[in-house]
C-alpha cells in the first residue's frame, strides 16, 4: 500500500465553531477529486467511549455499525461521505490511556518506565496506523477535539508532531479558528487567532492552512493580517462565514480554492472533476419552498435556558435529508414530553403538525406524556414515527389502549407491573446486576427480515436490512400474538424471529404509524436519505394541514 498523506485539524480560540463539519467538508472535497479519504476523530476526554455520558453533557451518542458508541462528529463524517466508518477511526484519551495502562499491568513494556511521552504518543500513532491499515486511504484526516492550549489535547498534538517528523512533506496542519466581531466595536478581530497560532507554534507545530470562521466573510485586510502573523501566503487563509446549511460548507470552501490548495501542498493531481451529486443535492435543498412541519417529542432538550437540538442531531439531519429529497422545507419543533403530562389539553396543539416523531430515550421522565402523544397520533391519524424508545412506547400505548391491558408498561419504568410488554433482554439482566454499564447494551448493526406487503418492505424495497441498535429492552415475546391479533403488525423481525425490529399499522388503518427498535437516523446521508424517513416525511407531506391557527408553535427550528 502506498503511504498515505495526513491532515490534522485542530481548533483555535474556542470550541464549537465547526471543526467536525470542516473535517467532513475537507474530506468531501478531496473525495470529489477522486481520492479516498478516511476521517478519524480524537476526543480528549477520559471516558473510554461516549456511551456513558448524559446527552445533555456531550450531545448525541453516535453508534457505528461495529457497535462503538462515539462522538456525533463521526455521524457528520458518515453523512458527508455517505459510508460507514470503522471503530479504528475513533479514539478518546480514555481509550488510549486504558490500553497503555492495561499493557503496563500485563508487563507489556518489559520493565520500562512508562511515560505519557513516548508511550501514550506511540499508542496514538499506532491507532492512526491501524485506521490507515483498515481503511486504506490516500489521505487520512484527523480531527483533534478541543482547542489548542488545553492540557488534554496537547498529547495528541505532540503525537501529530512526531508523525510529521517521521513523514516530512506528508502531513498538513489545518487550524479552524474564530474571528469575533464584538458588538460594541463592530470590527472583526484577528488577535485571538494570532494568539492561537502562537500557542500551536509553542508545541512545535506550524499551521499550513487557517480556516477562519466568522459571522461574515473575511475581507482581504484580515486575511493579510492572519497570513502575515502566521508567515504563510494569503491564499492559505480560507474564509468560512456562517451559512444556512452545513452542506454548503464544502462548496463554500471551494470558493476560496481549498481543494486545489491541499492538493498543491501535497503535490497531488486531481483524478476527477468535482462534487456533481452533492451540488445537485444542494440545488434541491435550496429550492425547497413548501413546508413540512414535524414535532419531535422527547426529553433532553434543555440545558439551562438553552435548547439542545444537538442531542438529536442525527434525527434532525435524517428528517432534513428526507424532506429535501421530497422538495420540502422541514420545520421542526422540539417539544418536551412533560408538557403533556402537566396539561393534557395541550395535545390538541399537535393538530398543526404534519407528523410526530418520538426519538430514542432512557428512563421514566416524560414517558406518560409520550404515550399520550402516541395515542393522539394514532387516533387522529397523524403520521407517527417512533425510534427505539419511540417504538417501545408505541407498543405500550397499543397494549394499553387497543389490547385493553391497562397496566401495560416497559420494565425500564415499571418492572413490577402486571403486563411487562417491553422487557429486558435476558443477557442484559446479568450486566445490570453487576452494574456493568459501559458499552454493554445491544449495540451496532444487526440484520432483520421484512414481511412482504408491509409499509416497511415498501419503503426499503428489500427483504433483508441491516440497522444499528442501542438498547437494553425488547418487545416481550409473550405479548406478540395478542398485539398482532389486535392489529399491530411486526413487519421486521430478527432472522431467528425472536426480536421484534419494526412495528406498524397497515396503510389502510393509518397513513403512517410505525416504530423501529433500531436507529435508522445513524444511516443516512443528504444524497442518500433513509427510506423510512422518506416514507414518513412523504406521509407528512400528504397530510392536509388541519391547523386552526395556521402557525407552527413557537420553538427552536
Ligand atoms: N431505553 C430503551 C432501552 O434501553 C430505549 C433506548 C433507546 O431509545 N436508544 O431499550
Amino acid at each position: 500500500m502506498k503511504k498515505p498523506k495526513y491532515i490534522f485539524v485542530v481548533g483555535g480560540v474556542m470550541s464549537g465553531v465547526g471543526k467536525g463539519i470542516t473535517t467532513a467538508s475537507i474530506a468531501k472535497i478531496l473525495e470529489g477529486r477522486g481520492f479516498r479519504v478516511s476521517p478519524i476523530k480524537i476526543d480528549p476526554y477520559l471516558n473510554v467511549d461516549a456511551g456513558t455520558m448524559n446527552p445533555t453533557e456531550h450531545g448525541e451518542v453516535f453508534v457505528l455499525d461495529s457497535g462503538l458508541e462515539c462522538d456525533q462528529d463521526m455521524g457528520n463524517y458518515e453523512r458527508f461521505l455517505g459510508r460507514s466508518l470503522p471503530t479504528e477511526n475513533y479514539m478518546t484519551n480514555g481509550m488510549v490511556f486504558k490500553h497503555v495502562i492495561d499493557k503496563e499491568r500485563a508487563l507489556g513494556y518489559k520493565g520500562k518506565c512508562v511515560e505519557p511521552v513516548y508511550h501514550i504518543t506511540e499508542e496514538i500513532v499506532r491507532r492512526i496506523d491501524a485506521s490507515v491499515k483498515k481503511t486504506k486511504p490516500n489521505i487520512s484526516i484527523i480531527e483533534i477535539g478541543g482547542t489548542v492550549g488545553e492540557y488534554q489535547n496537547a498529547i495528541f498534538i505532540e503525537a501529530a508532531r512526531m508523525l510529521e517528523l517521521k513523514n516530512p512533506g506528508d502531513v498538513l496542519f489545518v487550524m479552524v479558528s474564530y474571528l469575533p466581531i464584538p458588538g460594541k466595536i463592530g470590527e472583526m478581530k484577528t488577535k485571538p487567532t494570532q494568539t492561537a497560532i502562537r500557542t500551536l507554534n509553542s508545541y512545535g507545530v506550524h499551521p499550513d492552512i487557517i480556516i477562519a470562521r466568522s459571522d461574515v466573510p473575511l475581507d482581504e485586510k484580515r486575511k493579510e493580517k492572519i497570513a502575515d502573523s502566521n508567515g504563510v501566503p494569503k491564499d492559505r487563509v480560507i474564509s468560512a462565514p456562517d451559512i444556512d446549511s452545513i452542506y454548503d460548507v464544502p462548496v463554500n470552501f471551494e470558493k476560496d480554492g481549498l481543494g486545489n490548495l491541499v492538493l498543491k501542498l501535497f503535490d497531488l493531481k486531481p483524478k476527477q472533476k468535482d462534487l456533481i451529486d452533492w451540488r445537485r443535492m444542494l440545488r434541491k435543498l435550496h429550492g425547497a419552498k413548501k413546508e413540512v412541519r414535524i414535532a419531535v417529542v422527547g426529553k433532553y432538550f434543555k440545558t439551562g435556558d438553552f435548547i439542545l437540538s444537538d442531542v438529536y442531531i442525527s434525527v434532525l439531519e435524517s428528517l432534513k435529508h428526507a424532506a429535501y429529497s421530497l422538495n420540502r422545507r422541514p420545520v421542526i419543533d422540539w417539544i418536551d414530553a412533560e408538557t403533556y403530562e402537566k396539561n393534557p389539553k395541550k395535545l390538541k396543539e399537535l393538530e398543526q403538525y404534519h407528523g410526530i416523531l418520538v426519538p430514542g430515550g432512557f428512563g421514566g421522565r416524560g414517558v406518560e406524556g409520550i404515550i399520550s402523544v402516541i395515542n393522539y397520533a394514532r387516533k387522529n391519524k397523524i403520521p407517527y414515527f417512533g425510534l427505539c424508545y419511540g417504538m417501545q412506547l408505541m407498543v405500550v400505548e397499543y397494549a394499553r389502549n387497543a389490547c385493553r391491558l391497562r397496566d401495560a408498561h416497559t420494565a425500564e419504568v415499571k418492572p413490577k407491573t402486571k403486563h411487562v410488554v417491553i422487557d429486558i433482554l435476558p443477557e442484559q439482566k446479568d450486566l445490570l446486576r453487576k452494574n456493568d454499564m459501559g458499552g454493554t447494551m445491544r449495540l451496532g448493526g444487526y440484520p432483520a427480515k421484512l414481511k412482504k406487503g408491509t409499509v416497511a418492505e415498501g419503503a426499503y424495497k428489500a427483504t433483508t436490512i441491516r440497522e444499528r441498535h442501542r438498547h437494553r429492552y425488547e418487545v416481550n415475546p409473550e405479548y406478540i400474538v395478542l398485539l398482532e391479533d389486535k392489529g399491530l403488525v411486526f413487519s421486521g423481525v430478527s432472522p431467528n424471529k425472536k426480536l421484534m425490529e419494526i412495528a406498524e399499522l397497515p396503510k389502510k388503518e393509518h397513513p403512517f404509524f410505525l416504530g423501529v427498535q433500531f436507529h435508522p437516523e445513524f444511516r443516512t446521508s443528504p444524497t442518500e436519505p433513509h427510506p423510512l424517513f422518506c416514507e414518513f416525511v412523504n406521509a407528512c407531506a400528504k397530510r392536509e394541514n388541519r391547523s386552526k391557527t395556521g402557525q407552527p408553535r413557537a420553538g427552536k427550528k
